[in-house]
């Protein structure tokens, strides 16, 4: 294990960044708190327009650190916002190491670790004047909310070819090499109102042709994909014939082609389902992200999995059902990973996290700047 064991700045730190309310759209505190941070170790981070774009409090954060022009510079990215219930998020310590929130809140350790751990090994790094790369660093906003907030980030101001996203579940020293493209879908069936009483043969029923399109759609695992209707709203009263319906849905898959050919697929069945009733569909797609695969051979997998066990940690890579900011990174051409950082159970109020994760995952991080 390296110089940072048991160091307790570390924990103190990540007390103070769950400490802060962090929802979507109102992280403003927790950037004032990796402002701070990074203004102690002599870094100034710069806010994007970020949040006035999409109506939030708060930036992007961009920080460059000089490092040995010789080295590849590289990037590390957390994400400043958490899901709820997040507002008063108090940690407890337990006995074992392990760390939990009180119950009635998330720990917020997705995405806390992963700053803590990239601010506390920055601080190591510059502490102990060892050489190093030049280091980039994106806090990014709304990640929570379909990755809204790195949306707007200049990717072009960017050196580094490489990233590490930290913002996955599970053990310290797992690694998302490969991530889904997720695709929402929306079919609006236009029908005719009529009286359903009086006159029901006026009518074009909205309702009856989307079902007819949802019975002729498969839903589940299918062709190596998943497909899933959502939600489904329409009609006005019993006693109208029901004028207008929508269903949305989303498709997930891991070969963006066979994604795009999917949602075609499902936009010719609504399509026909409306147009076999004598109406129109209005069909419409949403990408949220494009899927990734990091290759074995890829600079920024070898390194991990040097990082890693140079900290002491076997490395581990898998394929993710989730998207983060890494599906947006790796679609502008950057080699990227997402990477463990210390959050379990992630998305409930029995979130985990404990010291000895936190340590390793920093231990990495720090191993990954030299
Ligand atoms: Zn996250």
């Amino acid at each position: 294990m390296n110089d940072n064991t048991h160091d307790s700045r570390l924990i103190d730190l990540f007390l103070r960044l769950v400490s802060c309310d962090s929802p979507s759209y109102g992280e403003d505190a927790v950037r004032d708190a990796v402002m701070a941070e990074l203004a102690d170790m002599g870094i100034k981070a710069e806010e994007d327009g970020a949040g006035k774009l999409i109506g939030g409090s708060c930036g992007n954060l961009y920080a460059y650190v000089e490092g040995d022009p010789s080295l590849e510079p590289v990037l590390f990215s957390s994400h400043l916002d958490t899901v709820e219930p997040s507002r008063g998020k108090k940690a407890v310590i337990h006995d074992d190491g392990l760390i939990t929130s009180a119950g009635d809140t998330v720990l917020g350790a997705d995405d806390a670790g992963g700053l803590a751990s990239i601010l506390h090994a920055l601080r190591l790094t510059l502490e102990s004047g060892e050489r190093h790369r030049p280091i980039e660093l994106v806090f990014d906003v709304c990640e929570e909310r379909y990755c809204v907030g790195i949306q707007k980030f200049d990717y072009g101001r960017v050196k580094s070819k490489q990233v590490y996203v930290l913002d996955l579940d599970g053990r310290v020293g797992s690694a998302a090499s490969a991530a889904p493209s997720i695709v929402q879908w929306k079919a609006k069936f236009i029908g005719r109102a009529a009286h359903a009483g009086f006159s029901p043969e006026e009518g074009l029923h909205a309702i009856k042709a989307a079902a007819e399109g949802i019975s002729n759609l498969r839903c589940g695992r299918v062709d190596g994909m998943t497909v899933n209707v959502g939600t489904i709203k329409g009609g006005i009263a019993d006693n109208i014939v029901a004028p207008e319906c929508l269903v949305t849905g989303e498709v997930r898959g891991y070969d963006k082609d066979l994604v795009s050919g999917k949602i075609d697929e499902i936009g010719e069945i609504m399509r026909s389902a409306a147009e076999n009733a004598g109406m129109v569909c209005d069909f419409a797609v949403d990408i949220i992200c494009e899927a990734y695969r990091t290759d074995e051979s890829a600079p920024s997998r070898r390194r991990y999995a040097e990082a890693c066990r140079a900290a002491g940690v076997e490395p581990e890579f898998k394929v993710t059902g989730g998207a983060s900011t890494n599906n947006h990174w790796a679609a502008w051409g950057f080699d990227g990973l997402v990477i463990s950082c210390a959050m379990n159970n992630c998305h409930s109020v029995k979130e985990w996290s404990s010291v000895s994760e936190l340590e390793k995952s920093c231990a990495i991080v720090r191993e990954l700047m030299r």
